[in-house]
């Protein structure tokens, strides 16, 4: 399991800044969860603006 960010990102960064493990980085269309990092913590989603990042 791992969260995902979805086509809503504006990349703003604010999740990458604040997961504990550094799973976030800024892909290629918005910011990207790498799966085999994230702990599932739901930081990012409560940090996001949009709610882009939500659990899979
Ligand atoms: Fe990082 Fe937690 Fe978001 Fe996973 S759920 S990407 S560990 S902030
Ligand atoms: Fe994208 Fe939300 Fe992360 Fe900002 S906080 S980079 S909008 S997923």
């Amino acid at each position: 399991m791992a969260y995902v960010i979805n086509d809503d990102c504006i990349s703003c960064g604010a999740c990458a800044a604040g997961c504990p493990v550094e799973a976030i980085s800024e892909g290629a269309a918005h910011y990207e969860i790498n799966a085999d990092v994230c702990v599932d913590c739901g930081a990012c989603a409560g940090t996001c603006p949009v709610g882009a990042p939500n659990p899979q």
